[in-house]
């Protein structure tokens, strides 16, 4: 027999062969998963007794020959008749089709997702393909079916011997990297690692007098059964664990793991792991691979997962999301959609029941997942909501708290005059330390934020703290107001001030500004920095300089650095306030000075305020140093 293959692919032939997938590598992956195909849909004719030979072996077997330019993927499935062959491979238009090609003509690939055109990929690395074929049924005829790439086919009879289909390619001389070994391994281990039917890549191989010989042995190159098709109550966790470090040889061991398993609305498995995230937010994205009943289908899992999720790692396979290649294609679907919204509340689900059901064990790895939990919140609205009722914070002594119970912790002592709750903090313990025993002196908390994320963190807290507050409230009652602050934003008492400062009386003012301008002629001159001077009584056990930094002006220059638009905070030079604190008595010293400005005191307390915040380096602290010494 000839004929042509069916009206409509006279234009798709042309399209496949040129553009139509982006890796030709894909071919492969959907010649073996007919196969597979094939093999399942035997073994169940077989389970409901309508097939009652014996199955035998069904491992399917790819075979390199070199020589001959081929490559044959083999299986002992169901096979097809004539009519058959007509019908699924001649008129791929079937189904009622045309409708949609003619819509869609313009995008291939979301006819060749529509469709599932895979057998006709192989005409994308093949110059003619053979199917030889043998169908189950009683008294079927073996066929050959041959084809070059045009629409003009041919179907005959033939000799096989063995139910099942083989396909045999003819690499087209422009592809001959898929007559490599190396290649159509990694290929094989890359789409059909954990296909449900053995298949088989050759033979195995061992070492033998400087040799690689063949061994007898089928070289299965896939677990039939990978974790994620089994059930949890089987499972223990070195099994999950295990499974992990097939993945992901060169990973920590993750922290907690979530095994996905939903049949309504749509059909999903899996198995996520949350891994140790110590810094940096682009580790290693796209750790979550895609299946579709087993079948790989992309690791590149962005717009398709929310963009915090791809920090994840694990398997996702859902027969729903559609075996396709073109990634606009998938970030529309529908069902693509759905899915990521249901693993973002799975994934909040699951914290919260770790969360409550072993809180040490949840603090003890909180460092390593807080990370992954900020940026979350920061970047999905929804995610807050669950979040803030296992999110944590962590204080300078390592308590941990909710932000319900830190609130609740903190309310009394630190609520200032205009009813603002204060959260203080720092992100490094030891440049704070002074500020920190202040603060403590004052019976007030410091919060530890070191993390990368912690500058919009603290901002988006600070919108959300008030709106959970404020949403019991009328709209009479006064709003209460939360606010971040490092414990160098200023003095202490400034920082949560309780009472109004009393009024200057013109003579305090004067005196105030002889004794800013003492200290201003003699502030040292550093690179993009700036300093403003300022009296005020911060108390006599207070340092008699402190250096400050306004918490504003120092969130924006840190989020410029994450985000972008934002270079103007950037570009800015970094500004710090030098408060004198006029309730000390080297201060006052100062001041009782005929001329202020000529006391020796000052250079020195200048370079000791300078010290304590980090500031003083190279000539300036040698100078500082030498002049100590001079003066034990
Ligand atoms: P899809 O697999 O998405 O249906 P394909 O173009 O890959 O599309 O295959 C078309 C049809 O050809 C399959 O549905 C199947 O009926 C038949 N077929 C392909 N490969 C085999 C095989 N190895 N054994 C039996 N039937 C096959």
């Amino acid at each position: 027999m000839k004929g042509n293959i069916g009206i409509t692919t006279e234009n798709i032939f042309p399209v496949i062969k040129k553009f139509l997938y982006s890796d030709h590598e894909i071919f492969l992956r959907e010649i073996v998963a007919n196969a597979v195909d094939a093999t399942q849909k035997l073994r169940t004719l077989s389970s409901k007794g309508e097939f009652q030979g014996e199955l035998g072996d069904l491992t399917v077997n790819v075979c390199l020959d070199k020589e001959a330019g081929t490559l044959t993927i083999s299986d002992r499935g169901i096979g097809m008749t004539a009519e058959e062959v007509d019908r699924y491979i001649n008129q791929i238009a079937f189904s009622g089709a045309t409708d949609f090609l003619e819509k869609y003509k313009d995008d291939a690939a979301a006819i060749i997702g529509h469709f599932g055109l895979g057998f006709y990929s192989s005409f994308m690395v093949a110059k003619s393909v053979d199917i030889v074929t043998l169908s189950w049924q009683p008294g079927a005829k073996a066929v050959k079916w041959t084809c070059d790439g045009s629409p003009a086919f041919e179907l005959e009879d033939t000799d096989k011997a063995d139910r099942g289909t083989d396909i045999v390619l003819h690499i087209d001389d422009d592809c001959k990297e898929f007559l490599e070994k190396y290649r159509i391994e990694q290929l094989l281990k890359k789409y059909c690692k954990f296909l449900p039917v053995e298949i088989a890549f050759g033979k195995k191989t061992k070492w033998e007098d400087g040799q690689e010989k063949e061994t007898d042995e089928l070289n299965v190159i896939n677990d039939t059964h990978p974790l994620w098709t089994r059930k949890p109550a089987e499972l223990k966790d070195e099994d999950y664990t295990a499974f992990y470090k097939q993945l992901y040889p060169m990973h920590d061991d993750p922290l907690f793991w979530i095994h996905l398993n939903v049949d309504y609305p749509f059909n999903l498995t899996g198995v996520l792991y949350f891994p140790k995230i110590k810094n940096q937010l682009d580790v290693r994205r796209n750790g979550i691979q895609l299946y579709c009943n087993q079948v790989f289908v992309t690791d590149q899992v962005e717009n398709i997962v929310p963009d915090f999720l791809t920090l994840l790692h694990g398997v996702i396979d859902s027969p729903d999301i559609p075996l396709n290649v073109s990634r606009s294609y998938l970030q529309s679907d529908a069902n693509v959609k759905k899915i990521s919204g249901y693993i973002t509340k799975k994934v909040a689900d699951r914290l919260k029941q770790i969360f409550r059901q072993n809180r040490e064990d949840f603090e003890k790895k909180w460092d390593d997942l807080k990370l992954f939990i900020h940026y979350g919140i920061l970047s999905e609205m929804d995610f807050y909501d669950k979040a803030s009722d296992f999110a944590l914070l962590k204080d300078t002594e390592g308590k941990y708290y909710t932000y319900a119970e830190y609130q609740e912790f903190i309310k009394d002592q630190q609520t200032d005059k205009d009813g603002t709750l204060v959260c203080l903090y720092t992100h490094d313990p030891a440049l704070h330390h002074a500020q920190i025993e202040t603060a403590r002196l004052k019976g007030y908390n410091v919060l530890l934020l070191d993390g990368q994320l912690d500058a919009p963190l603290v901002s988006t807290l600070e919108q959300k703290w008030v709106m959970d507050e404020n949403q019991n409230q009328n709209e009479n009652e006064n709003k209460r107001q939360v606010r971040f602050t490092r414990v160098d934003a200023d003095t202490i008492d400034r920082l949560i001030a309780k009472d109004s400062a009393p009024e200057q009386t013109e003579e305090e003012k004067k005196a105030a500004e002889a004794l800013t301008k003492a200290f201003e002629g003699l502030l040292p001159k550093l690179d993009k920095t700036e300093f403003t001077v300022q009296a005020a009584a911060a108390g006599p056990d207070a340092m008699p300089l402190i250096v400050t930094q306004s918490e504003y002006m120092r969130r924006m220059k840190e989020m410029s650095q994450l985000q972008q638009g934002m270079s103007f905070y950037g570009d800015l030079p970094t500004a710090y306030s030098l408060v004198l604190n006029t309730d000390h008595r080297l201060v006052k010293a100062v001041q009782a000075n005929e001329k202020p400005e000529e006391s020796p005191l000052i250079p020195q307390l200048i370079d000791l305020a300078l010290l304590q915040a980090g500031l003083l380096k190279g000539q300036a602290l040698t100078q500082f140093i030498k002049r100590s010494v001079d003066l034990i």
